[in-house]
């Protein structure tokens, strides 16, 4: 039996899996601002695990962490007390087993590529635009995990000195400073949630389609994956923009295939029971 956990900025699931079993309910607590945060997780395992011994522990956390010491660095839109926090340290003196730590776009990708909208690819880029803009790459239904992380929400679209905006990770005209739920509302005056002219969603899919361009120049993957809070609820709105875009610029590669992510609210735990369950 596995433990699972997913990190996230407004709520913290857990559950535990079995390899080739799939995840089994999921609990779940707001995330809390203050506090001892592996005091929660631990409760949290305590409740899922049924008084029964886990073999191995996977955290899905946001970026930026420290991959070999299991510990979140920086997160942002998180608060302070969970900045240099440790992680895989308590939870293996805890729980006695080995403990790992994934970014939670990555955890995400590998789920879809197996269960979900990547099924059948062979190179698959994943973006979640939710509140910032994450991604992660699944090659021959393998993680693609090379120094660091890759941060395809990173992406420059729109340069500093042309007006970018600024991005929160000190650079400006990133894709997330332009597309991701934070920057809408930034740069709109509402949530997603509330926008209903088309205008902008056909603005938010160019700039989301010109990642896939960017994206496919450099890699040729056959399949792009869309998920997260703010693309999901709105593929509708985007698609139509968002192809136009792709087929407007990409003249020397055919376009991938381009599809909205389908699992569910536990795909980050389905993501880090495949990680572990090999
Ligand atoms: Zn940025």
């Amino acid at each position: 039996m596995i433990g699972l956990i997913d990190i996230g900025g407004t709520k913290l699931l857990a559950a535990v899996g079995e390899r080739g079993r799939g995840v089994a309910a999921t609990v779940r607590r707001p995330t809390p601002r203050h506090g001892d945060m592996v005091a929660v997780l631990i409760e949290m395992l305590d409740d899922v695990r049924h008084g029964q011994s886990l073999e191995a522990i996977g955290v899905a956390a946001p970026g930026p962490f420290d991959r070999a010491g299991g510990t979140l660095m920086n997160p942002p839109g998180m608060s302070s007390d969970w900045h240099r926090q440790e992680l895989a340290t308590p939870l293996r003196k805890r729980f006695g087993c080995p403990v790992q730590v994934e970014n939670d776009a990555n955890c995400a990708a590998l789920a879809e590529a197996h269960l979900g909208a990547g099924r059948g690819s062979r190179l698959l880029v994943y973006y979640t635009v939710s509140t910032g803009i994450g991604t992660g790459v699944v090659l021959d239904g393998e993680l693609v995990v090379q120094r660091h992380d890759n941060e395809g929400g990173h992406q420059v679209l729109w340069p500093r000195r042309l007006g970018g905006p600024p991005c929160e990770c000190g650079g400006a005209g990133c894709l997330e400073a332009i597309a991701s739920g934070r920057a809408i509302a930034a740069r709109f005056g509402r949530s997603g949630e509330d926008i209903e002219e088309q205008a902008v969603w056909d603005e938010v899919g160019t700039w989301l389609g010109l990642a896939v361009v960017n994206t496919v120049a450099l890699l040729d993957c056959d399949r792009v994956v869309f998920g997260g809070g703010v693309a999901v609820p709105r593929w509708s709105r985007v698609e139509p923009a968002l192809n136009a875009t792709v087929a407007a610029h990409l003249k020397l590669q055919p376009a991938p295939e381009i599809r909205p992510a389908e699992l569910g609210e536990d795909r980050n735990l389905a993501g880090v029971l495949l990680l572990l369950g090999r």
